[in-house]
């Protein structure tokens, strides 16, 4: 044995540091201290589907963060994935499918306001060579403000100037009407006030859809209701491949599909939330499907595996399309 220990790479680095500060070297390029662009295509049939990385929160979390499990426990779980405790990363993906006839982006990120290192998503647009205004259409899954604020800038404009845009009609019955609003928690009150924000002008352009059936060619909607009360899922079908988007079935991959029965402050209707959960990652395991899950680590898509009481995510490969 060598004995390769972390102390031992650790010093063999130090002393590698002190020979190249002998020699005075010096990189020829500077470090850029930023990430590349955010941008990954897959194909499925004959539709080209780009993510669009809109950045991360890094979302500082008390002993409430999970409703039924405690800040240890949620901690362990954060340790077992090599996170610090206390912070979750949580990572923000939008889905543009181009069929070929439509551009529909699902999802509108966070807007940047989520903070300061969220709100990439239109950088990451530019990166991979699409003009706002070539988007023909907007698929909104729910209205919590990571998904709907990046319909507009902060000043009230709209974004995509072109995009038709469809809402969940559960989800606009709940968050449009005012004596919910009054009769909420004090901690909802701003993702009211957000939602009102981004559709109360444009309310008579806002097209609805029901749970199952189609908003746009080959994308069809899912009813995912609990996470809040609309919340939905999408299967994406050309040819005979399909990906199924689970928007926010499960948040942070490594907590919630880990620990499936965990009910985060989000979830709105937790047991709802739950049972859905398990049955979307349940059917997906069986079928081997290709999930993208909105708050999955970038490139944010895999395959659901089963594993104990829980559920791990295998990651796609990078690679050409
Ligand atoms: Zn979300």
């Amino acid at each position: 044995m060598t004995g390769l220990t972390r102390r031992n790479v650790l010093a063999g680095a130090a002393l590698s540091m002190s020979a190249a500060a002998l020699s005075s070297a010096r990189a020829a390029a500077p470090a850029t201290g930023a990430q590349g662009p955010g941008v990954y295509r897959t194909k499925i049939g004959s539709y080209e589907l780009t993510a669009l990385y809109d950045g991360t929160w890094f979302r500082k979390i008390d002993e409430k963060f999970v409703r039924n499990a405690s800040g240890a426990q949620v901690n362990k779980a954060l340790s077992d994935a090599f996170l610090a405790p206390g912070i979750v990363p949580t990572s923000f993906t939008a889905m543009l499918v181009n069929t070929g006839s439509k551009v529909v982006l699902i999802d509108a990120g966070t807007g940047g306001q989520l903070g300061p290192a969220s709100g990439s998503m239109l950088a990451n647009l530019a990166a991979a060579g699409v003009d706002p205004k070539a988007i023909d259409a907007i698929v909104i899954s729910h209205f919590h403000p990571d998904h709907i604020s990046g319909i507009k800038t902060k000043d009230g404009a709209k974004v995509f100037p072109n995009a038709e845009i469809s809402v969940p009609a559960q989800e606009w019955a709940y968050w449009m009407d005012d004596g919910n609003m009054s009769r909420a928690p004090d901690s909802l009150r701003g993702t009211f006030l957000n939602v009102r924000r981004i559709f109360a002008d444009i309310a008579k352009e806002v097209k609805q859809f029901e749970p199952g059936k189609d908003v746009a060619p080959g994308i069809a909607s899912i009813a995912a209701f609990g996470h809040t009360p609309g919340h939905s899922a999408f299967s994406v079908a050309s040819g005979n491949q399909s990906m199924l988007v689970l928007s926010d079935v499960t948040n942070h991959p490594w907590l919630f599909a880990r620990h499936p029965d965990w009910q985060g402050v989000f979830d709105m209707d937790g047991n709802m939330a739950v049972a859905v959960r398990k049955r979307m990652l349940d059917r997906a395991a069986a079928d081997r499907m290709l999930v993208q899950g909105y708050h999955f680590p970038f490139p944010a898509s895999g395959y659901i595996v089963k594993s104990g009481k829980g559920y791990e995510i295998a990651p796609v490969m990078w690679q050409p399309l």
